[in-house]
């Protein structure tokens, strides 16, 4: 019901909002039915700043530096780094100080670094989570604008359409069925019905009052005007809500089996390194004698191996490619709004997507209109019969597009396409619209919902009140009993009704949106009569029916061919006709032979286990309701493929919130399905959900490679220690004390690899068949598909490449300064194998000479190397913190040494990537 008056102002003192009349909350809060202006608007959010929640306070920059030090293997490498520093001070050995002065300066870099990566996640989160920020429509300086939530203050008149959230705590004005659903604050589920009148009462529970809407609650049907009375903290909810906390970066699935193999991999590591240091302590008692095993090295290098086994940076850089994902992501028009979500993205199989606006351009145009037995092209209207002038009228009147002329004389329409078209038609045929709906102004209606597919608008006309009622042909002949048979008014008869069915289904079959007009005369005003919704809606007198075309959006169809070639099913969810819904999924490549299409009907009639069988066969969902989309994502989430949802209703966020990637329509979308959403589509287009795949595949494949890089350097080192104390003893009889790395070394080449060569793997272009491939199963772990094997075999090799060099660097090394000479020459192999190494990563297939650059992995490349020779060079660092050998003096033998093997995994992985590439395009 419409209701805008103005009453008396009374004992406005005493009275709260909701005992107030529309008058008084409008001068109480000094604003009118205009709105604020914007002036006034600024001042008041300066005064009263912004219309938020209080949100707990930021972790401090020290306290997150803190947080860095609590990590198991930080605290294992401070406490070394005492054992360093004793052991030097009771031995009187300061050259020993400079391993625990290492020691302390990695766990100040690796906290910094863990900071700095911290911060940047969160930035990109932050200012990501900005651009979802929900919005509400007020009036300002008499004007409809858009503005943010937080912007809004008190004063502020709302506009309040179906699927908004209520921005602040509002009394309402103005209420056309306005309904709310307040579980957010009462936990009552059932949405409540909104008017304008005051309440006498002096204490009326929260959920009771009628006349007021309360912050994060929901508009959920009908439409309206409201004052904000109260904003941010002191709404209903602000005064229960303690600080919202800042919420916590949520772990991502990858990034908890990470966290999770690497407190594994820590204990194995303590594990090998005791026995590593047990074998090395009792052959220098059996060799040396007790008193002079070096204690000190031999505790320092087991800990530096137990380090370097654990890929302790890795839950951080998968954070950090994620977030840099998140914004490559926004530059594809796609907003995610979380972590686990964007991880979640690359591995879909499944698209359920919206017809009208997503698959098609939701540009309407109509072509075609029927009257009882005849069909007219738009084009071919002339002078219009008195019916269908009546047909185009009255789609005038049931509409809530709102036209204007502008200074040009041109017509501005803004509103729903499908409404916009019925206005269209209507100058198409030199009507006036604007004449029209100042004629016959509207005195009740009934809005638009995607369950009840109908609308209906009551006008005075010629004395009399019309109810007109527009909406799916199906679902409203069901509603009709007469026709309008070119102005003689018919019972109609099931022929009658065939006729007019099968008029629908053949503008449906040439792909047109159909909309048929049938109405209904009283003699008196429908309040006076008090009719119900059902009322209204029944009995109806069919007029017409029109055809519209959508045209699909151009970028659709290649679109549908790359998730055929990625293995992922599109699947088209629709409440328009089952035969428009066919002609516009066959002409896109969505329904093939094979495929089935049926209505939310059909689908009701199903048993679980029906509907189960026939679902990998069904790619046309039509006449759908809320519900069925809810069941359609729970069947296929059964068969544990992963699917996004897309949908833009209010009754469309549960199986948005169902779906593993629920996806909202930035530009048609209600506040609510966006609050609802992981993705929201800032262009509403099919094809960007497709391309948010690709990027999402992309991170995915980047997060892999960065974790088979880490863990086969890692294993690298543990192999090369290994070595040295298992063959090393036998190799070099003469050497008790052998290292093959000082702790040092280990510690360095974990640091100065790990992150940067890691985090720049993280940022590799896409691979160009990365959509030519399967969706990942995310049943299957990370290690699945053969990475598990791959990191052990390079690690084994990186490995013994590292012994080798050790070996040769001994054998050629001069006579008094082998093992300083093996040792430097091992040490150079590892740390510039490694960055060799990363290359092989970039593709699991691919030779790294055919990918696209990287210029990241060039940069971190170079910059390694330069910091690696920097620890041989510099002579500083070279002998007191390294304790490396001359390199000034080195034959060019040792730098073919260390060039040789340093390349050498690159080659070899190299050929068993062509070699494989050779047998599988020989059995292809
Ligand atoms: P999709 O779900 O693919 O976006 P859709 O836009 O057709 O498809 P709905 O908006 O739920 O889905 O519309 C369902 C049906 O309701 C339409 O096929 C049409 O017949 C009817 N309809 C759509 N808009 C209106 C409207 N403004 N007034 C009356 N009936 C409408």
């Amino acid at each position: 019901m419409v209701f805008i008056y103005i009453e008396r102002k009374e004992n406005m003192k005493e009275k709260t909002v909701f005992q107030m009349n529309v008058e008084e909350v409008l001068e109480k809060h000094q604003t009118s039915l205009k709105g604020l202006s914007s002036a006034e608007a600024k001042k008041r959010l300066e005064e009263n700043g912004p219309n938020a929640l209080a949100e707990g306070k930021k972790r401090s920059l020290f306290a997150r530096l803190l947080d860095q030090f609590k990590d198991f293997m930080v605290i294992v490498l401070i406490l070394a780094a005492v054992v360093a520093f004793a052991g030097a001070i009771i031995q009187n050995k300061p050259e020993e100080l400079t391993e625990g002065l290492l020691i302390i300066a990695i766990v100040i870099i690796n906290a910094i670094l863990g900071v700095a990566q911290e911060s940047k996640a969160e930035q990109a989160l932050e200012s990501i989570k900005k651009m979802s920020n929900p919005h509400t429509t007020v009036l300002r300086d008499g004007q409809e604008i858009i503005i943010d939530v937080a912007d809004v203050v008190v004063g502020d008149i709302v506009v309040l359409h179906a699927g908004d959230y209520i921005p602040a705590d509002i009394r309402i004005i103005e209420s056309i069925n306005l309904k709310t659903d307040e579980s957010a604050l009462t936990g009552e589920p059932i949405p409540v019905e909104k008017n304008i009148d005051s309440i006498s009462q002096d204490e009326v529970a929260l959920g009771d009052r009628f006349n007021i809407g309360y912050m994060s609650t929901v508009v959920t049907y009908g439409r309206g005007l409201a004052v904000v009375t109260s904003t941010g903290m002191q709404t209903e909810i602000g005064k229960i809500a303690t600080m919202l906390s800042t919420t916590e970066t949520e772990l991502t699935p990858l990034q908890k089996t990470i966290s999770k193999l690497g407190k594994t991999l820590a204990i194995i590591a303590l594990f090998v390194v005791t026995i590593i240091f047990i074998i090395q302590i009792l052959r220098g008692w059996f060799t040396v004698g007790v008193e002079n095993i070096a204690w000190i090295e031999i505790f320092m290098s087991s800990i530096a191996l137990a380090v370097a086994a654990i890929p302790e940076g890795l839950p951080a850089i998968i954070t950090i490619v994620l977030a840099i994902g998140m914004q490559n992501l926004v530059k594809q028009r796609a907003i995610m709004r979380t972590l686990p979500a964007v991880e979640t993205l690359g591995s879909t199989s499944i698209i359920c997507s919206d017809k009208t606006g997503t698959l098609t351009q939701n540009v309407m145009t109509i072509t075609e209109t029927y009257l009882y037995d005849s069909t007219t092209k738009v084009t071919d209207i002339v002078n219009p019969t008195k019916e269908l002038k009546m047909l185009i009228d009255y789609g005038v009147l049931c509409n809530d597009t709102k036209v204007q002329l502008s200074d040009e004389k041109k017509y501005i329409k803004i509103g729903d396409p499908t409404e916009i078209a019925l206005t269209d038609l209507s100058i198409a045929t030199h009507d006036n619209p604007i004449k029209v709906l100042e004629t016959y102004p509207r005195v009740h209606e009934l809005p638009f919902d995607s369950e009840r597919k109908l609308m209906t608008t009551v006008h005075e006309i010629d004395g009399k009140y019309v109810s007109i009622t527009k909406g799916a042909p199906d679902v409203l002949f069901a509603k009709a009993t007469h026709v309008n048979n070119h102005g003689s008014i018919e019972k109609v008869t099931p022929a009658i009704i065939d006729t007019f069915t099968q008029q629908n289904q053949d503008f449906a079959d040439q792909a047109l949106r159909v909309l048929a007009i049938a109405y209904k005369v009283y003699e008196q005003k429908p309040e006076v009569l008090q009719l119900t919704h059902d009322d209204l809606e029944n009995d109806l007198t069919i007029l017409g029916l029109v055809g519209m075309i959508d045209p699909a959006r151009p970028e659709v169809k290649d679109a549908i061919i790359e998730t055929k070639n990625a293995g992922i099913i599109t699947i088209m969810i629709t409440g328009d006709h089952k035969n428009t819904a066919v002609a516009i999924a066959t002409d896109l490549g969505i329904l093939e032979q094979g495929h089935l299409a049926i209505t939310g009907k059909e689908l009701d009639r199903m048993s679980d286990e029906e509907f189960l069988e026939k679902l990998p066969q069904i790619r046309v969902y039509a006449r759908v309701s809320p519900e069925n989309k809810v069941r359609i994502v729970t069947a296929w989430k059964t068969t544990g493929k992963i699917v996004a949802m897309t949908g833009d209703g209010v009754n469309d966020a549960p199986s948005i919130k169902r779906a593993d990637i629920g996806i909202a329509m930035g530009i048609t979308g209600t506040e609510v399905a966006k609050g609802a959403a992981d993705m929201i589509l800032t262009d509403d287009n099919f094809a960007t959900i497709v391309s948010a795949v690709k990027e999402g595949r992309t991170i995915l494949s980047n997060i892999k490679k960065a974790i088979h890089f880490l863990l086969s350097c890692n294993i690298g080192e543990i192999i090369t220690i290994f070595l040295g104390v298992t063959i090393g003893i036998l190799l070099f009889p003469n050497e008790p004390q052998l290292q093959i790395l000082t702790a040092a070394q280990i510690l360095w080449v974990n640091l100065v690899t790990d992150s940067f060569m890691a985090i720049a793997l993280g940022l590799e272009p896409k691979e160009p068949d990365v959509m030519n491939q399967p969706p990942r199963d995310n049943s299957k772990g990370v290690f699945a598909d053969g990475l598990g094997k791959k990191v052990a075999w390079q690690g084994v090799l990186i490995g013994f490449i590292t012994f080798l060099a050790f070996y040769i660097g001994y054998l050629i090394g001069d006579e008094g300064n082998k093992l300083q000479h093996a040792q430097t020459i091992g040490f150079m192999v590892l740390a510039i194998s490694q960055l060799f190494h990363a290359f092989n990563v970039r593709s699991e297939k691919h030779s790294t000479f055919k990918l696209q650059p990287n210029k990241f992995l060039i940069y971190a490349f170079f910059g390694c190397l330069v910091l690696q020779l920097t620890t041989v060079f510099v002579p500083f660092i070279a002998n007191n913190i390294f304790g490396v050998d001359d390199v000034l003096h080195w034959q060019w033998l040792d730098w073919l040494v260390v060039v040789g093997l340093s390349v050498t995994p690159l080659v070899v992985v190299e050929l068993v990537k062509f070699i494989q590439n050779r047998c599988s395009n020989k059995l292809a």
